[in-house]
């Protein structure tokens, strides 16, 4: 593997460590970690468990004539996080993103009434033609593709050696001198991944204690554009989750009219508790309801991703009331051998975005580095 940016990053230029790493997870926590320690030369693997890459930023192709991000969709930090990702002055960024108007409509639906208000300030922003996996895809992908090993799931990791040794669901082995931990908390929550010995106490505790959303996201598609920017009801941001629906296609280059439902935590639970025809049905009840029964009579098709089902995510993410103290507690590495990061393990004092994940992998690799 040939350390194509070597010299431009000044940040790691004093790396002694020279052993190899094994990266549990090819989502944008596992993935940016290998793409820095390709980077400074350091040998590792990443070890996936389904056949893709991508994890929580998964998008389809097929659905419309833009790629439909299934899970993370808006950029919440400066575009500068973009340049941090690539990490390398040399490689032009063509990613493009747009910011919302502040005169954009926000619809309010409350006890039978829709009122109209300006979106006004708001910081997030859209990929424009792309996504966060496209990103991904076309600045990281191509520098570590050969080192992910797909269809291997890690079901235990030994460190009571010098030697760490993971073993997968097909029993087979895999050594290493550090292990980064990149999987959903929800995965470790439900103990598909035995520690030998197990994590220390306060670990273990912060990983039972902590609370992570469900979630699930819909994508449909009408003749006709009923519907505002944003429409929120009065259970769109509450302490036990979110939802909302919006113009899944706003500034993309389309003349398709496709509506977006996000909701996770206990607001995804009525959309979770139907699936196929069944859930299409539900949506539009709710839809022609609030616009007239426009939406039954404009409806094309549509799709789902329910990341609560997904087999080896099975949430959204971590909620956005857990205490900071447990997402940090989780992102400590234990003995200098086993190493957390992604969007739960983050000494930062938000959580939950991709940004988090990219951060949290940049911090374990300087201390994996040290
Ligand atoms: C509905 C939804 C909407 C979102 N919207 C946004 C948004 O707009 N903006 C934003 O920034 N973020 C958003 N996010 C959050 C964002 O998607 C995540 O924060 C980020 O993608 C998480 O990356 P990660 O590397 O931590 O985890 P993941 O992407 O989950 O990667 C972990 C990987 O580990 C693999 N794995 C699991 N178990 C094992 C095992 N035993 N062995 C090997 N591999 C294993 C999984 O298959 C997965 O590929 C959203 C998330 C959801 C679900």
């Amino acid at each position: 593997m040939i350390p194509h940016a070597f010299a431009h990053n000044t940040d790691f230029k004093h790396v002694i460590f020279s052993g190899n790493v094994l990266i549990i997870g090819a989502g944008a926590a596992g993935m940016s970690a290998g793409y820095l320690l390709e980077q400074r030369g350091i040998d590792f693997t990443i070890l996936e468990s389904s056949h893709a890459y991508g994890g929580r930023m998964k998008r389809t192709n097929t659905f419309s004539d833009f790629p439909i991000p299934l899970g993370a969709e808006w950029l919440h930090v400066k575009e500068s996080i973009l340049k941090d990702i690539v990490n390398d002055a040399n490689v032009k960024i063509t990613t493009q993103t747009q910011g919302y108007n502040y005169y954009d409509r926000i619809g309010y639906y409350n006890s039978g009434m829709l009122m109209y208000t300006n979106l006004g300030k708001y910081a997030d922003r859209k990929f424009i033609g792309s996504t966060w996996f496209d990103f991904f895809d076309e600045y990281v992908v191509s520098n570590i593709h050969p080192s992910i090993k797909f269809n291997t799931q890690i079901v235990d990791v030994d460190y009571r050696n010098d030697k760490i040794i993971l073993t997968d669901s097909d029993s087979v082995r895999y050594e290493a001198d550090k292990v980064l931990v990149t999987v959903p908390l929800k995965i470790l929550q439900d103990g598909d991944v035995q520690f030998i010995p197990k994590l220390p106490r306060a670990k273990l505790e912060a990983i039972d204690e902590a609370l992570v959303w469900g979630g699930i996201k819909v994508f449909m598609e009408f003749t006709e554009k009923f519907y505002p920017t944003e429409l929120l009801f009065t259970d769109s941001e509450t302490n036990w989750g979110q939802r909302l629906y919006y113009d899944a296609a706003y500034a993309q280059n389309t003349n398709s009219n496709i509506l977006g439902l996000f909701a996770v935590g206990e607001q995804a639970l009525q959309y979770q508790a139907h699936s196929g025809i069944d859930l299409k049905d539900y949506i539009l009840n709710e839809l022609d309801e609030i616009f007239s029964g426009i939406p039954s009579r404009t409806f094309v098709k549509h799709i789902v991703q329910n990341w609560s089902e997904e087999p080896f995510i099975r949430s959204a993410y971590l909620a956005d009331v857990v205490p900071s103290r447990i997402s940090s507690i989780l992102s400590t590495s234990v003995e200098q051998k086993i190493f957390f990061a992604g969007e739960a393990y983050t000494q930062e004092d938000d959580w939950g975005g991709v940004h988090n994940a990219v951060r949290s992998a940049r911090d374990a690799v300087h201390e994996i580095l040290l």
